[in-house]
């Protein structure tokens, strides 16, 4: 057997995506991926504890119809957008949903248009595909560029709120990006609950919009992995013709349930999240030599003057004092630190070394 020989050529030169880091042990404050610093309310743990029982020993619902009437019935029940259930798709996290909406449209050598600076994944699921890549640098302010409009190509991913840099694109901009491009342009939505912008309303005007959501972040369920697309009927009965048979848990089905029953209170703390960016922003930008950029999701994007000093900044927080951020070893990013939002406490924590540091650095 030749392993290099039946490897696909296009998996042989992949770059594989580069998860922040998760570490086993205790001790640290972990505000380097963007996960919810609460954990899901009582109410939630309690009815997962209760569903470990012996329905476990049964496949789970394929299509998580429970899940998938509660998301259009309660939870976007004032989102003003579509209603049939055959609109809705259920994912393993939003990952899965992206993954498998590659799977239903690229050809190997066909066209996927994505910005620049936004999620690595889709990136890595363009080589993975082998599809072409058309990577379009938005504007300074992060803004869409006027080029977007002209481009071409089956796919076209917008991230909104854009992770890393925090911005959301509002309506009009997504409308007109739906309307010149021939393709299906995919709206990220993994962080629109900590923004006041959803373009789901706009499902009901075009046929070639999915929007993908996912329980990871404003629900704190990402161990769990749970997430969901809206779009056209036509669409959904495309990808859930290569979705795997069970591709979400029992347990992670329960768990989505109990979140839209308790969203209320996820959603309280979701806005303790939201006073904390505004807060810890407000804070930063005191410092000279920094800039934060504003930002519509649970993390901040910060820029450093100089950028040689971006990583004494991030291995200090790690090494000394068990701070995990997250930094991207990419083009143009360099000067840029990315914050999740944690509790009060942790960022109070991250706030107190990050003086030390600045008096140390900046
Ligand atoms: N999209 C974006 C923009 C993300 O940042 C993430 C998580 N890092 C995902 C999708 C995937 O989220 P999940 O699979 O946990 O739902």
């Amino acid at each position: 057997m030749n392993l290099d020989e039946l490897v696909r050529k296009n998996i042989k030169k992949l770059l594989a995506y580069e998860p922040g880091e998760q570490p086993t042990e205790e001790g640290w404050i972990k505000i380097n991926t963007n996960e919810n610093p609460y954990p899901p309310v009582p109410e939630i743990l309690e009815d997962i504890k209760n569903a470990v029982n012996d329905k476990i020993k049964r496949y789970p619902d394929p299509s998580a119809l429970e899940v998938r009437k509660a998301i259009l019935n309660i939870l976007l029940r004032d989102k003003d957008t579509l209603t049939n259930r055959n609109t809705v798709i259920i994912g393993n996290g939003c990952d899965e949903i992206l993954d498998i909406i590659f799977k239903v449209f690229v050809d190997p050598g066909d066209e996927v248009v994505f910005f620049y600076p936004s999620y690595g994944m889709y990136t890595v699921l363009a080589s993975q595909y082998d599809a072409k890549g058309i990577e379009i640098k938005l504007n300074e302010d992060f803004s869409i560029p006027e080029s977007a409009y002209n481009a071409k190509g089956k796919l076209m991913f917008v991230n909104s709120p854009n992770n890393p840099n925090g911005k959301s694109y509002g309506n009009a901009t997504i409308l007109k990006l739906c309307s010149t491009f021939q393709g299906i342009v995919v709206v990220d939505e993994t962080y629109a609950d900590f923004s006041d912008k959803t373009c789901l309303s706009l499902l009901k005007k075009v046929n070639n919009l999915i929007v993908a959501r996912t329980f990871s972040k404003s629900f704190s369920l990402a161990s769990l992995r749970f997430g969901y697309a809206l779009a056209d009927a036509a669409i959904i009965k495309e990808m859930n013709r290569v979705k795997l048979p069970y591709n979400t848990n029992y347990l992670s089905q329960v768990a989505a349930i109990s979140c839209i029953k308790h969203r209320d209170k996820l959603y309280a703390q979701n806005e303790k999240i939201i006073e904390e960016r505004k807060r810890l922003s407000e804070i930063l930008n005191n410092f000279n030599g920094i800039t934060v950029l504003p930002s519509d999701a649970n993390f901040i994007f910060v820029k450093f003057d100089d950028k040689s000093i971006t990583l004494k900044f991030i291995w200090d927080l790690k090494d000394k004092h068990k701070i995990l951020i997250r930094h991207f070893n990419k083009p143009g990013l360099y000067p840029y630190i990315r914050i999740s939002i944690g509790t009060k406490d942790e960022n109070n924590k991250f706030l107190e070394v990050f003086e030390e540091l600045a008096r140390k650095y900046l």
